[in-house]
């Protein structure tokens, strides 16, 4: 059983999962192992299940490189709903009412901004809104608060297409303020040094895996300072005492997750996942470049190698893009609803077949109605 060939898949999530994880789990569907089960109907505290998160645990701290200092949570409640577990987990690190610390880069954020003003003060440091949120306002305009409880980034925004090319580093002026970064739609698409942040989430199904699971990196000493409305469920301290069996975890989840990552593993790991994905980017943002029909607004050094918005400046003609796309198993390339046009996310199970495919389509439609 496989997927045509022809077909490629560009949303932005849930996303394009690797065919051979999707294979995989279909030969796996009603006998995990010779255990007679399927993995959905696995008690999570039996030992089949057990072994599943262990290795997708420690297969992700490999992957990641992440220190012993550590722990690996795998939640619910999804990118937004970190977004609220945050603040419900860190404003208690300073005396009430603490104040944390956000720039702001596109939609994200943005809704993260709303969702701690519930739990503390904000302060947005800096802002990339006067530019349309076409980039990722330079480290040194930052205008951080000393004693923030921690400061928030979204370091890739999935719908503006504006990705953070630095690792930024706040200690001069907050003391010790964790950096909190929200990579939902681009973990494990480069290397990164984990120790520069205190918290990394990312809900799983931009380049992860299915809806429903999120995954939580934090620094040991950045739990137990929860706020008394934060329900326990979403408590960082008691998800790691419990190991993420606190409750039932998103067991499915968790499995295909653990198979992307030793999908990874198998590819090279997240360094050869980085090289792709500039070669993806690259040849992506060349076709736009030289385009007289298509535009990318997000400035150079800000441009996302997963999230690559588009426009065509005769908007009358997307319908017919988007239709001829589609005929040609080009699939999900309009734009979110909230900025419009189109968006071609690339996430690491697309492979670059599938990126030449859509530019050879877009230089062909260009030539016949540009
Ligand atoms: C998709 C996304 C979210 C929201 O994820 P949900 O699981 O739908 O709540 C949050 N942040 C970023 C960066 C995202 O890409």
């Amino acid at each position: 059983m496989t997927k045509p060939f022809y077909s490629y898949n560009f949303s932005a999530g849930p996303a394009v999962l690797p065919q051979e994880v999707l294979q995989q789990a279909a030969a796996e569907m009603l006998d995990w192992h010779d255990s007679s089960m399927s993995v959905m109907e696995m008690s999570h505290r039996g030992p089949e299940f057990m072994s599943i998160l262990a290795a997708a645990q420690s297969d992700l701290r490999e992957l990641l490189a992440v220190p012993d200092n550590y722990k690996i949570l795998f939640m619910q409640g999804g990118g937004l709903g970190e977004n609220a577990i945050v603040p419900m987990n860190l404003m208690g690190r300073k005396p009430q009412p603490a104040t944390a610390d956000f720039v702001h880069t596109g939609s994200w954020s943005g809704k993260s901004i709303k969702e701690a003003r519930k739990y503390g003060n904000v302060n947005i440091v800096a802002s990339g809104e006067a530019s349309g949120f076409t980039t990722v306002p330079p480290r040194d305009s930052w205008k951080l608060t000393p004693d923030a409880a921690y400061v928030h980034l979204c370091t890739n925004e999935t719908i503006d297409g504006v990705e953070y090319q630095f690792t930024p580093d706040v200690a001069a002026e907050t003391g010790d303020a964790p950096i909190v970064a929200d990579m939902s739609s681009h973990l494990l698409s480069r290397v990164i040094d984990v120790s520069k942040y205190g918290v990394i989430f990312a809900g799983a199904q931009k380049n992860i895996g299915p809806a429903g699971l999120t995954v939580v990196i934090v620094r040991e000493d950045l739990l137990g300072h929860a706020l008394p409305c934060c329900p326990s469920a979403f408590n960082w301290k008691i998800i790691a005492d419990n190991d993420s069996m606190y409750n039932t975890p998103p067991t499915y989840a968790i499995y295909i997750a653990g198979l992307v990552f030793q999908w990874i593993k198998r590819e090279g790991g997240v360094a050869v996942m980085e090289q792709r994905n500039i070669a993806k980017s690259r040849a992506l943002y060349g076709c736009l470049d030289k385009s007289f029909l298509y535009k990318n607004r997000v400035q150079k050094g800000s441009r996302s190698r997963m999230n690559v918005p588009f426009y065509l400046k005769n908007e009358s003609l997307n319908e017919t893009f988007l239709e001829e796309a589609k005929e040609r198993g080009l699939m999900q390339l309009k734009g979110h609803k909230s900025v419009g046009g189109m968006r071609a996310s690339i996430y690491n199970a697309m492979p670059i077949q599938g990126v030449y495919a859509l530019r050879n389509f877009m230089e062909d439609f260009e030539h016949r109605y540009g």
